[in-house]
């Protein structure tokens, strides 16, 4: 390889980062990953690092698994590509179809491939859309969704979503998606216990209905654990009462499962941990492990009934809906989730030895709560543990200076905001919780130093 030096003015030179502060990137030069094993990256300059967000919260089976690589190398040779639009098959998507039919709940038997989560998202908008249509309701169209959620990058995933900053760039939201209160107890719950709050942001969803008109609301999405919001974990009284409304309403309910799909909350779905019966579920990142870009909406029998009673065609697909290739990398993917016995894993060892260990990063003088819930967690970062005070200089400083104490630590978490966040590969060992979280630990230490200085 060239000198890290030179990668780095080059990439500054022609490479426009997604989410990325322009002015950073430039003065200090991207970090330029170039090899990983298991947990572990490394820099081109050879530094080790831990990665505690398993890339994009999405390499679930860790990194160097030789079984999708040669997979995936054994579809190129046979075929690199076909499609999946009119009328036409191929193997890789037919046994990965039918292999997520099996591994969803019990009402959900179809799945709809796209690209990415952001395109499984598009795909929902316009999936209840017509589905609605199909059952002569037109004009059931909104869908309610939540702020600080994050559903993709797209027009209207970022629409769906609720980060403010998104909406500002583009003149978003597109019409007809509209944004209740998130369970975010520890930001926003005040002297409410997590249960009545839990409660309280639940009926919202029904508040919203109610002034929208039933006769208009298509559906509701939401994440089971709202992750790129700064896993937002939902008091136990949110989600039964969320499936309450949507029953008794004539209400659609979407699980964004991108990031709790695929064993990340210690069973397949988050819906499953939630014990909630959704009608759709966007998925992608975990189903190929990120190896390769695929996702995809998986479809209730409800819904996907009415498209085929309807008869019609839903005009909508991507060029890449079933890729051969990546239908071949998250086949295997799935297979080493099952034969490993990583999702219950997850639920048995990892989870509660995460929970245990995390959790005593809440004793830090820096930290107001940590919470983890399957393999997801966060620590929030406060001058004022007791009143879970904000700080005073600009929300993100801090957080911003713990995350860079990761890196140079060789530990990889993100900030949002003032919130630490780890999401790390479902296989990572013990001892690997115990590194993350001795490291967590010191940088929390040389950021409160920091902050003191
Ligand atoms: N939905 C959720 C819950 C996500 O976290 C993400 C990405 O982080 C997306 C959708 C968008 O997925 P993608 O980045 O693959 O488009």
């Amino acid at each position: 390889l060239p000198p890290t030096a030179e990668l780095q003015q080059k990439d500054a030179a022609h490479h426009l980062h997604p989410f990325t502060d322009t002015a950073d990137l430039n003065a200090k030069g991207a970090r330029v990953i170039s090899r990983a094993e298991g947990v572990y990256l490394w820099d081109t300059e050879g530094n080790k690092m831990l990665d505690g967000m398993a890339g994009l919260w999405c390499v679930n089976v860790g990194y160097g698994r030789h079984e999708i690589i040669d997979a995936a190398t054994r579809q190129m040779q046979q075929l690199p590509y076909y499609n999946t639009f009119f009328q036409t098959s191929h193997p890789p998507v037919i046994a990965l179809a039918e292999k997520l039919a099996q591994l969803a709940p019990d009402h959900i038997n179809h799945v709809f491939f796209a690209g990415s989560g952001s395109e499984a998202n598009d795909t929902v908008v316009r999936m209840v859309r017509h589905y609605w249509a199909s059952q002569g309701k037109p004009d059931k169209k909104v869908i309610i969704s939540r702020k600080n959620g994050y559903h993709g990058s797209t027009m209207a995933g970022a629409s769906l979503g609720g980060m403010s900053f998104m909406h500002a760039q583009g003149g978003l939201p597109i019409p007809d998606i509209t944004h209740i209160d998130q369970p975010h107890w520890y930001k926003e719950g005040g002297d409410m216990s997590p249960e009545e709050f839990g409660l309280a942001r639940a009926r919202a969803l029904e508040e919203e209905i109610d002034r929208l008109g039933e006769d208009k609301v298509a559906a509701f999405i939401a994440e089971p654990i709202q992750g790129a919001g700064g896993v937002v974990i939902p008091p136990e009284t949110y989600w039964p009462e969320i499936q309450r409304i949507c029953d008794e309403r004539e209400i659609l309910l979407i699980a964004d499962e991108v990031i709790c799909g695929f064993g990340r909350t210690g069973q397949w779905f988050g819906s499953q941990t939630y014990n909630i019966k959704p009608d759709l579920m966007p998925i992608a990142k975990g189903l190929s492990s990120g190896y390769l870009p695929i996702g995809g909406v998986l479809v209730s029998d409800r819904v996907a009934e009415g498209f085929i009673a309807d008869g019609g065609e839903f005009a909508h697909g991507y060029t890449y809906s079933g890729h051969p290739v990546a239908c071949a990398a998250a086949l295997t993917n799935l297979e080493i989730l099952e034969q490993e016995n990583i999702v219950s894993d997850v639920a048995s060892r990892a989870a509660p030895y995460l929970a245990e260990k995390w959790g005593q990063l809440g004793d830090h003088p820096l930290i107001g709560q940590a919470r983890s819930k399957g393999l997801v967690g966060a620590i929030e970062l406060t001058p004022d543990k007791a009143a879970r005070a904000p700080f005073a200089v600009e929300a993100g400083t801090a957080g911003l200076i713990c995350r860079e104490h990761c890196f140079a630590t060789g530990l990889v978490m993100r900030h949002v905001g003032d919130t630490m966040i780890i999401s790390p590969p479902l296989v990572i060992s013990n001892e690997e919780i115990d590194e993350l979280v001795e490291k967590a630990g010191r940088c929390l230490d040389l950021t409160l130093a920091d902050l003191k200085a």
